[in-house]
């Protein structure tokens, strides 16, 4: 794994910058004047910003996956991208209903589309909340771009300039048995990974099944997960996604009879709403928990936060209100020791999202990489992602730091 940036060089890099304005501002009092000139410039142009279009599209990745990508448009020609993608959804019609708060209005009125659409995601599906994310997204993308920053210099900075990154192997797992699993984890592990996850107990019956298909179905995904480890090797971190399908006794039997397999985290054994039945099962186990992923708002993570059940909380940026609100979950999250781990089993929109936000988190753990779904998917944005050594780095671009590949993108839209 890549290091991450120590506090000696961001302390070493701050001071070449202030060194280099230092050299600037002594070489002369004129030097002064340009910066003043296109300071005012730039704060003129943003006052008259107006947001005058959105454009929608579905890209097609798998027989089971769609991204939906939105791009807001001005009247200064810069654009901003969001990304609303719901499995294998195609189409999310509410995002023109979000849409309609910000038509006609300032990219920079973050705080005031919240305060006008936000109670309106809380209460409504996941579709609604996801919607309201998207547009939340692209304001702060075209924010950055028409201020020449990017995302994390308008929220106090950057905290480190790579991230660890962990691989989801799940969808590449088309055989659903230890070898299948083996052989997606040790070509993730090949490609650069030294953390994956993947949920071998999907397909798992539901809990009024007889007694044996359950054993059956238990004893599959146990044996899936120590055909990975055995495949990998002690030194990769692997995460097991129950996808909520136990109850809290089968948990801590599934739990215990995975202690052996050294587990970086085990996550929502049961639904993450299910605040007491997660906090048990905390309690009674050894592996670290994680979970919430498709929790809206501070309100959505606090009850996990307030009762220490989760040891890591994962908030989307498309489901859990945006970025600004992703930042508010974290803050609640570092105030309990709780740290946050972005849930991201998402297109290129998303993750370089999720990427400005991490930047910036102190209590930032590992963010999700979607794995050997579409070997194009780096491409679909310019600059393609940087991933390398189990991290991936911001390319330090204003807003979110990408735009579309048109190539691509024609290449792959439905
Ligand atoms: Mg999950």
């Amino acid at each position: 794994m890549r290091p991450r940036t120590s506090s000696h060089e961001i302390a070493s890099h701050s001071r070449r910058e202030f060194l280099s304005i230092s050299a600037h501002l002594l070489a002369g009092g004129f030097a002064l004047q340009p910066f003043t000139a296109a300071f005012s410039q730039a704060t003129r142009a943003d006052r008259n910003v107006r947001i005058t279009g959105i454009e929608v599209f579905t890209v097609n990745v798998t027989q089971r996956t769609n991204w939906i990508i939105l791009r807001l448009n001005t009247n200064v020609g810069i654009s901003g991208y969001g990304e609303a993608s719901l499995g294998g959804r195609a189409e999310l019609a509410e995002l023109h209903e979000f849409y309609a708060m910000v038509d006609g209005r300032s990219p920079f009125a973050v705080a005031e589309y919240r305060a006008q659409g936000r109670s309106r995601a809380a209460a409504g599906g996941r579709e609604i909340a996801t919607a309201f994310s998207a547009i939340e997204q692209a304001l702060w993308d075209l924010s950055g771009k028409i201020l020449d920053a990017p995302f994390y210099d308008l929220v106090g900075g950057k905290l480190r300039d790579s991230l660890a990154v962990y691989a989801n192997i799940n969808r590449a797992t088309v055989e659903r048995t230890p070898a299948g699993f083996a052989e997606t984890a040790q070509r993730a592990v090949a490609d650069g990974f030294n953390a994956i996850k993947a949920a071998p107990f999907d397909g798992f019956p539901a809990l009024t099944a007889p007694a044996a298909e359950i054993a059956r179905a238990k004893e599959l995904g146990i044996a899936c997960v120590y055909a990975m480890r055995e495949a990998v090797g002690e030194d990769v971190a692997i995460k097991i996604d129950a996808h909520s399908f136990f109850d809290v006794e089968l948990a801590i039997e599934v739990a215990g009879e995975l202690e052996r397999a050294r587990l970086s985290w085990l996550e929502e054994p049961v639904a993450p709403t299910q605040t007491q039945d997660t906090k048990l099962i905390h309690d009674a186990i050894s592996q670290t928990l994680a979970g919430g992923e498709f929790l809206f708002g501070m309100e959505g993570f606090w009850p996990l936060c307030e009762n220490r059940a989760v040891d890591i909380i994962m908030p989307d940026v498309k489901h859990c209100g945006g970025l600004m609100e992703a930042t508010h979950i974290a803050a609640i999250a570092q105030a309990v020791d709780v740290r946050v781990s972005p849930h991201n089993p998402s297109g290129p929109i998303s993750t370089a999202a999720s990427v400005a936000l991490c930047a910036t988190l102190p209590n930032f753990e590992i963010l999700e990489y979607q794995w050997g779904e579409a070997e194009w998917r780096g491409t679909l944005v310019e600059p393609g992602e940087n991933i390398e050594g189990g991290a991936i780095s911001s390319n330090g671009r204003p807003g979110f730091g990408i735009d579309l590949n048109e190539r691509v993108l024609e290449a792959h839209r439905l």
